[in-house]
């Protein structure tokens, strides 16, 4: 994953004009943010490198990898999601707020197309656009290994024990599931987005886990995070300093919605308040106003 990702990358930057050249940067994570990055620091000139599931980062940015020898960047990049390992090992464990729900994406087999049951504390949607069945429940926070999907299943079949509609049937379908995900739905707490030579991009920095604008902010913050780099020239310092300040204010955007709260309502009344949004086109319409209106609440420099 490393070479494949790595020598696309580094073909671009070599067809283009070289502006932030000289500088050789490592961009952990390979989803939505860190290619961003990528394709525009490679435009401007730089030297990219991305990966994939790399394991541990050194002091500095001295680099080892699980199967290739230690290296060493200008620059590192944590694109790596809201669980960033890049984040932990640069500024500390911590940083990540649980919001009192979990979800869960599962590949299940199950008959029907974009119904979705609500009771309260727990949601199933079965046939969406997410995932074949997709999970949202409301619970303390559980203490489980991430890695461990067996005992992340038996969660899931606890929190939904007893529970209305077609969940006994589904629930059956849980365990021999082969695609299975379950995650907190949390948000990143952290004032400054860079440490020394390290920086934080995406759901790194901003992330909220179900927020509906995470895509939108990991590609605003590629953008302006890469022209920030390429308008400093090699004071990294300042590029990253303005790409705090600009985006500090922009994923703001991030900070207050609990999407867990809204898919999943702990009580009967806040399920028909939410059911109430979905059917008056009013309500619905202003909700999307003011969506849009925060996801375009920035002015993009052009670089
Ligand atoms: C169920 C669900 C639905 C969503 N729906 C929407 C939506 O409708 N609209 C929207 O805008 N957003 C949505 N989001 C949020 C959106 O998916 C994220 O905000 C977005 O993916 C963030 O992109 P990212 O690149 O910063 O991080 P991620 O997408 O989390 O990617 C991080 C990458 O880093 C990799 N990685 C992890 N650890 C390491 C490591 N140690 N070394 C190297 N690589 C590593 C991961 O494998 C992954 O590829 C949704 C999220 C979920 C969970």
């Amino acid at each position: 994953m490393i070479a494949t990702v790595a020598a696309a990358v580094e073909g671009l930057a070599s067809a283009a004009p070289a502006n932030v050249s000289g500088l050789k940067i490592l961009v952990s994570g390979a989803s939505i943010a860190g290619p961003a990055l990528a394709l525009w620091l490679a435009r401007y000139g730089a030297s990219v490198t991305v990966v994939e599931k790399a394991p541990t980062l050194r002091a500095g940015v001295h680099v080892t990898f699980a199967g290739t020898a230690p290296r060493t960047f200008d620059l590192v990049v944590g694109a790596d999601g809201i669980h960033s390992n890049v984040r932990r090992l640069a500024f500390g464990p911590g940083h990540v707020r649980f919001l009192g729900h979990y979800y869960a994406l599962a590949d299940l087999d199950i008959d029907g197309e974009g119904v979705t049951y609500n009771e309260p504390g727990r949601m199933v949607a079965v046939g969406g656009p997410k995932a074949q069945t997709f999970f949202v429940f409301a619970s303390p926070e559980l203490s489980y290994d991430r890695y461990d999907a067996d005992q992340q299943k038996k969660l899931l079949i606890d929190a939904y024990r007893g529970g209305g509609w077609r969940i006994p049937e589904i629930l059956a379908k849980v365990p021999p599931s082969p695609d299975f995900y379950l995650d907190s739905i949390s948000r990143v707490h952290i004032d400054d987005y860079a440490k020394g030579r390290v920086v934080l991009l995406g759901d790194a920095a901003y992330g909220n886990t179900l927020g509906g604008f995470g895509t939108g902010l990991a590609v605003v913050g590629a953008y302006v995070l890469a022209g920030e780099l390429h308008r400093a020239g090699n004071d990294h310092l300042a590029a990253f300093r303005r790409y705090t300040e600009l985006m500090r204010g922009y994923a703001k955007v991030n900070k207050n919605g609990n999407a867990g709260a809204f898919l999943a309502p702990r009580t009967k009344r806040g399920i028909r308040m939410r059911n109430l949004v979905f059917r008056r086109a009013a309500l619905f319409g202003a909700m999307m106003w003011l969506t849009d209106r925060f996801a375009t609440s920035i002015d993009l420099p052009e670089y």
